[in-house]
């Protein structure tokens, strides 16, 4: 067993040990120690999941809010069905018993939205992005993943037997390099990166993947969404939306816990790699499925989404804005989205940093080695609809002088 009291002081000493911090939350605010502070931190990026009225919009909607109003005037319930859309529980997997017919429902919106064969809901990105890819790929595939991968693709290109090569973050120059070393040696070549990078904030030229689709034939495309989702493109379908490649991504994941402010992932796939997945994919199969109320939810966002392109356009520009004062006061990055790291250097500098923020009523935390590369400590400053153009001009003038 490895040594957990060592391991603990360890990172105590190295000032990396991490807590869970109590804290309240109201509207885009969170309460921590008594002080209200602005909420930089979150993936809430169209600011729903702290929306009062949205939220109510969804009880008046759903029925939801009838059905607790009967049941707290005493309307007797005995013997009468729980309506299975409002119970807070599948009680099982989806091959047993817990497929109700909520989940296909979010399925087939999920359809009409991207415009394609079909679609499966999972209970997290992590489960998707753990789950795919041990599935779909075989001993005689590589994959080519991009270096900055999230640990849940990690972690799905472990459980694989294909062959595996990481490429320079973002360098599709070698990308393609490799395409011409492995494609005529190999089953198929799996390209595996995400659409915008969670500690960067940089955005992946997927047209130019899908130009090295076409060119080189046995490629199969997986882009994980999650940063872009809601945020992105017309309908906010995401960065493969906005590129106009949807068709060409084979596998093309979303999350629904960030923007979309609800809980799980999907893949939006062919029928056939549906049907392969129910069959075969570990993650899908054993674990009970998410609760009914909780995809009504879901089913509620998806819906609305086309038409929150005022959210998009107000997060696009306070992101512009931020951007744009950093650059000004010395601070570049690659970032083109919400998300925008404040590079401070040394750990002790970014913990310094985070702590003076906080302390000015914004909710930044410091990002360190092993997450990111040493030397680049960062405060990842992530923006969501709710925060205001007096916010960020108020950061920006708390930024230390280079
Ligand atoms: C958050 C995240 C996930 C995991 O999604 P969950 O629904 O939170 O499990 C997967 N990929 C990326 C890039 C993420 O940022």
């Amino acid at each position: 067993m490895v040594d957990i009291e060592n391991i603990l002081s360890d990172l105590g000493t190295k000032g990396n040990l991490r807590h869970l911090v109590h804290a309240g939350h109201c509207g885009g605010s969170m309460l921590i120690g008594g002080q209200r502070m602005l909420n930089l931190s979150s993936n809430d990026y169209l600011g729903l999941a702290s929306d009062a009225e949205f939220y109510a919009d969804f009880l008046r909607n759903s029925g939801l809010g009838d059905y607790v109003m009967k049941a707290m005037s005493g309307e007797s319930v005995y013997g009468k069905c729980i309506p299975e859309q409002f119970l807070f529980s599948s009680s099982s997997s989806r091959l047993l018993t817990g497929n109700f017919s909520i989940y296909e429902a979010v399925e087939n919106e999920l359809c009409a939205l991207y415009g394609t064969e079909a679609a499966l809901v999972f209970g997290s990105g992590y489960h998707a992005n753990s789950g795919i890819l041990p599935a779909v790929t075989g001993p005689d595939d590589v994959i080519l993943a991009d270096k900055l991968v999230h640990a849940s693709i990690i972690d799905g290109i472990r459980l694989s037997p294909a062959k595996t090569v990481r490429y320079r973050h973002q360098d599709l120059d070698q990308l393609e390099s490799l395409l011409k070393r492995h494609h005529t040696a190999c089953g198929k070549i799996f390209i595996v990166t995400e659409s915008i990078f969670s500690m960067d904030g940089d955005v992946t030229d997927l047209a130019r993947l899908a130009a090295l689709k076409k060119e080189y034939g046995n490629v199969m495309l997986y882009v994980d969404e999650a940063h872009a989702v809601g945020v992105r493109g017309r309908t906010g379908l995401g960065v493969a939306q906005e590129q106009d490649c949807i068709p060409d991504i084979d596998f093309l994941i979303g999350t629904l816990g960030k923007a979309l402010a609800s809980a799980g992932g999907y893949v939006v796939c062919t029928k056939a790699v549906r049907d392969f997945l129910v069959n075969r994919m570990r993650t899908f199969i054993f674990t009970t499925a998410l609760p009914p109320v909780n995809i009504l939810w879901t089913l509620h966002v998806l819906k609305r989404l086309p038409v929150m392109s005022d959210r998009r356009d107000r997060l696009a520009s306070l992101s512009e804005r931020l951007r744009e004062g950093l650059a000004g006061a010395g601070y570049v990055s690659d970032s083109d989205s919400q998300i925008v790291p404040l590079v401070a250097g040394e750990s002790f500098k970014a913990v310094e940093m985070a702590r003076m923020f906080q302390r000015n009523g914004f909710y930044l935390l410091p990002v360190r080695p092993p997450t990111v590369p040493e030397g680049t400590s960062r405060l990842r400053i992530s923006l969501t609809a709710s925060v205001t153009g007096d916010d960020v001009d108020h950061l920006l003038s708390l930024l230390p002088k280079k």
